[in-house]
């Protein structure tokens, strides 16, 4: 997929720009708070509908307008296409448009400018909370699976329904008769969520060992786990087993949830760990092993959206080469050999000749 063309109204610090890209390198430079970030922030929800930053659609809208509008023309799927988010600043909800028609849902703009992000912060991930690590999975494999996405929103609403009966319910006790019906379908929904993180996992995994592999010149082999709901024994079952085994762990909590007021179980506590020939990461390893293999992870989620698009997604690598010592940067940036990247950094330094050079001041390209 190709970014070609990006027209931005009323986005964070951009009044009016437009953009034209390579389709291979584009090096965004700027000062610090220009704009740098916001750019692939537009690039990355345009694709996705979904920001890595923004918890309302409405932040991303420009203070004091009352509306965003993001355009783009992507070269995908072998033909050009058109896709445009218009968000507003109140709780008018967000309108979206494929190719000029509007469309409902995100499945209907899945696939056309699937993106990567890769920032900072994802190079911390296999020692920070579990919450990050959700964070970067659920990213994405809401652009690889719509079907997922649906699931989770749906598995968030309920969960989040029953928090409020066991907050509520020491001043209304009748409120928990509601509680077995929401639990029986938090598990439902629960049992699929669970059912493609496994398979994700398992396919992340198996592509990261490959490139660790090779970045660690075989002295390394990567192994990643996917952590559940204790009593899920295998996280492959069919769903309908899936959803007992979770009824089971839930029954045993039951107590202490209404005790504590809080949802205790559930995939929404779900993590995984990364093993480097055996050794836990997140307790023993080095910083710098634990970057490599978060560089690895990140390839690997690249591939597999290659892999399942038919073409490269859109790789976004916001502050991170000059994050990465000279060898780091030298395996990344010969991974990523063909598709379309972006790449911000204050000091462009040695980067300079890969590509398309955009400079950004103040939320304005200069010529
Ligand atoms: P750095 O190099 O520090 O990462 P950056 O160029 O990536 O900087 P951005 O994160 O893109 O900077 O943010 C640029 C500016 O956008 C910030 O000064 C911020 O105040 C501004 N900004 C954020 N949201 C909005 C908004 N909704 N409306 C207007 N301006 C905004
Ligand atoms: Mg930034």
């Amino acid at each position: 997929m190709i970014l070609r063309e990006l027209s931005l109204r009323g986005f964070r610090n951009y009044r009016q720009a437009e953009m034209t890209f390579d389709p291979g390198v584009n090096l965004i430079v700027g000062d610090n708070a220009q704009g740098k970030t916001n750019l692939l922030e537009a690039v990355c929800y345009l694709g996705s509908g979904k920001s890595f930053r923004a918890q309302r659609a409405g932040e991303m809208v420009c203070f004091g307008q009352e509306f965003a509008d993001i355009r783009g023309t992507v070269f995908s799927q072998e033909r050009e296409q058109s896709l445009r988010f218009v968000l507003f600043s109140g709780s008018k909800p967000r309108q979206m448009f494929r190719n000029g028609v509007k469309k409902r849902s995100l499945e209907e703009i899945s696939g056309v400018l699937p993106t990567v992000l890769f920032c900072p912060e994802d190079l911390l991930i296999l020692k920070t909370g579990s919450a990050q690590r959700r964070r970067f999975g659920d990213l994405a494999l809401c652009q690889l699976r719509p079907n997922y996405d649906a699931a989770l929103t749906e598995y968030n609403r309920i969960l989040e329904q029953k928090s409020r009966i066991l907050k509520d319910h020491f001043e209304n006790p009748r409120l928990l008769e509601l509680l077995p019906e929401y639990d029986l379908r938090l598990c439902q929904v629960g049992a699929l969520v669970i059912s493609y993180r496994a398979r994700f996992y398992q396919a992340l995994g198996k592509a990261a060992r490959d490139y660790h592999r090779e970045f660690s010149a075989g002295a390394e082999e990567l192994g990643l786990e996917y952590k559940t709901v204790s009593t899920v024994d295998d996280p492959f079952a069919p769903t309908g087993v899936l959803t007992g085994k979770l009824m089971e762990h839930l029954q045993r909590h039951a107590r202490a949830e209404q005790e504590s007021g809080q949802c205790l179980t559930g995939p929404h506590k779900d993590d995984f760990t990364v093993r480097l020939s055996g050794m836990d990461l997140k307790t023993y390893g080095s910083q710098g092993q634990t970057r490599t293999a978060a560089i690895s992870l990140k390839l690997a989620q690249r591939e597999l959206m290659g892999r399942e698009f038919g073409e490269e997604p859109v790789l976004l690598l916001d502050d991170v080469l000059s994050e990465l010592d000279p060898r780091r940067q030298d395996f990344v940036l010969n991974q990523i050999v063909s598709g379309q990247v972006f790449i911000t950094c204050c000091e462009p330094g040695r980067f300079t000749k890969l590509g398309k050079t955009i400079a950004i001041e103040k939320g304005r390209v200069l010529a």
